[in-house]
């Protein structure tokens, strides 16, 4: 038997304005997309914003469904809309925030299995490590990309 030990790096911000500035520029069209999402059952507003490698800025924001299961996170809002209308253009880095009724939530937002694997699939797919930008009042987390919150995922090379 071995025992072994994985090790992710999380870089910490008490502020916006402690980030570079193309980051801060994201994390506030992230704040922005949620402004515009579809929650009216949870009330959790998430939004996301993603940087491709040619610049543009592509937003999205969570789409809930009265069948709760038809509901769709920000972060794949956001992938889907990029990799469908850009589909050669790497993802570079992705900021992700949520507020509810008391304003900007206060852990950073991370995250949901399934969009870690949606944004996993992304990276194997350009070859690229896209930075993720954890957005919350009390302090902002970036990890330096997706597999490192999703350690072991299901990659398109298990396939065989
Ligand atoms: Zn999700």
């Amino acid at each position: 038997m071995r025992k072994k030990e994985l090790q992710i790096f999380v870089y910490e911000y008490d502020t916006v304005l402690e980030l570079p500035e193309r980051d801060q520029k994201l994390i506030f069209a992230a704040r922005e997309a949620s402004e515009n999402a579809y929650a009216p059952y949870s009330k959790f507003y998430v939004g996301a914003a993603l940087m491709l490698e040619n610049g543009l800025i592509i937003k999205g924001n969570n789409q809930e469904n009265a069948d709760f299961t038809d509901g769709i996170c920000a972060e794949r809002v956001a992938l889907f809309y990029a990799n469908a209308n850009y589909p050669n253009a790497k993802v570079e880095a992705m900021a992700v925030t949520a507020k509810n009724s008391n304003g900007l939530i206060k852990d950073p937002s991370k995250p949901c299995g399934s969009c870690r694997q949606a944004i996993v699939e992304a990276e194997a797919r350009f070859k690229h490590p896209i930075r993720l930008i954890l957005d919350g009042a009390k302090k902002i987390m970036v990890v330096e990309n997706a597999e490192s919150l999703l350690p072991f995922a299901f990659k398109p090379d298990a396939l065989g």
